[in-house]
């Protein structure tokens, strides 16, 4: 099928959810995609953050097709080897003492949202409901989640929304110290905002977030499903800050390709939910779990992270002499770049004509590369934008 033929049909039979560029990517290999006519894109995309080791990595191709073939699916009535040791593994690798396995940002999202009403639920009873996150934050498209989310344009159509949340400015310790009332049982909140414009959160505000939970036995969850399986040069961005949260949920490049998503509770929690509170049918699928196993076996080492953070710097040492480039923002590689002319989308547009699989955030441009891009992949795109941003 043609580009032309697939756009056809997407119109015809598909819910019109996506603002979508104009190609229709089929195949990729590291950090090169091709679509339906042949054209190669580098891709600064990782499909948002999911493909973190590129596509069609052997290792993970390996994983993932030998899985298939051996069992792809058990009910989560039965025990799985492949989600003990998953879980075994994001608990070893982050301190933490629980894992439950879903499918997604939102589904971990829902259940930490789940976790910190029951813990509050059971040891305060009715009343102590509320959950904080910031202004400008995302944490999926669930009416929960949307709830959660502190853009006011989710916030339309699909009333009544889930109460009990309220929204703090980022980085603004005073509306923190304002809001957190009796009333609230946890706060939740992503370390360097991604769709809310790549925007790192200050130490400052950070440690006193930490110290206020700490003190008001109110839980401090960090929804890591953007910055996480280092992304942002740490296995967990959590670890720059020198925090302990009690919950963190993972998604996007948890399961390389796959959708698999985590929410992860410390030892103060493990014992909150219980049989029948919570469940999944495909969560910890087998393949999944495969692919998942295969991620973090390779992207957690020493040389790996210090790779992820060279990278992270090479990137920003030739945006910065980029033209039309005012300011550069994220941790690792989770970049962010503010326009002069403010012409993020517009950029982002003749990239991919020119063969650049870029995103957007807000009004600032975003790359989230896989993490195993080569430096001549890295050169090559870089090289198109550059072009994109002097024109
Ligand atoms: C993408 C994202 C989500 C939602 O994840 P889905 O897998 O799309 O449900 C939640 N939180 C953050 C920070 C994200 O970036």
């Amino acid at each position: 099928m043609n580009f032309s033929e697939i756009k056809n049909d997407e119109q015809q039979y598909m819910m019109h959810t996506y603002g979508r560029f104009q190609t229709a990517v089929v195949s990729g290999k590291g950090a090169t995609a091709t679509d339906s006519e042949g054209k190669q894109y580098i891709d600064f995309t990782s499909g948002i953050g999911v493909n973190c080791l590129g596509y069609c990595d052997e290792g993970w191709v390996k994983a993932v097709s030998s899985q298939a073939a051996t069992v792809q699916h058990i009910s989560n009535l039965y025990y799985s080897p492949l989600q003990t040791e998953l879980s075994k593994k994001l608990c070893e690798l982050t301190g933490m003492d629980k894992v439950f396995l879903c499918n997604s940002g939102a589904e971990a999202n829902e259940c930490a949202i789940k976790i910190a009403r029951k813990y509050s639920f059971d040891k305060y009873g009715k009343g102590r409901q509320k959950i904080l996150t910031l202004v400008n934050s995302f944490h999926g498209r669930t009416v929960t989640t949307l709830a959660a989310t502190g853009q006011k344009v989710f916030h339309n159509y699909f009333f009544p929304f889930t109460e009990g949340f309220d929204y703090v400015a980022a980085n603004n310790v005073k509306d923190l110290e304002s809001k957190l009332g009796d009333d609230v049982c946890a706060v939740f909140i992503e370390l360097v905002q991604g769709e809310g414009g790549v925007m790192p959160l200050s130490q400052e505000f950070v440690d006193a977030a930490a110290k206020l939970c700490s003190e008001k036995d109110v839980l401090l969850m960090i929804d890591e499903v953007q910055t996480g399986v280092s992304r942002t040069g740490t296995f967990y961005c959590y670890e720059q800050y020198g925090i302990s949260p009690d919950v963190i949920t993972s998604a996007k490049g948890l399961g390389g390709g796959v959708p698999i998503g985590a929410c992860i509770c410390n030892e103060k929690l493990s014992g909150v939910m219980t049989p029948s509170s919570h469940g999944t049918t495909f969560g910890g699928n087998p393949i999944a779990c495969a692919a998942a196993i295969e991620v973090l076996s390779r992207v957690t080492t020493a040389e790996f992270l210090e790779e992820v953070n060279k990278k992270g710097d090479y990137f920003r040492e030739k945006l910065a002499s980029m033209p039309n480039v005012s300011d550069i923002r994220g941790k690792g590689m989770m970049i962010g770049i503010v326009t002069e002319k403010d012409n993020a989308k517009e950029i982002a547009a003749k990239c991919v004509e020119k063969g650049l699989l870029i995103l957007t955030a807000k009004n600032l441009l975003r790359l989230l590369p896989p993490l195993t891009i080569t430096y001549e992949e890295i050169d090559k795109g870089l090289s198109l934008l550059s072009e994109a941003m002097a024109e």
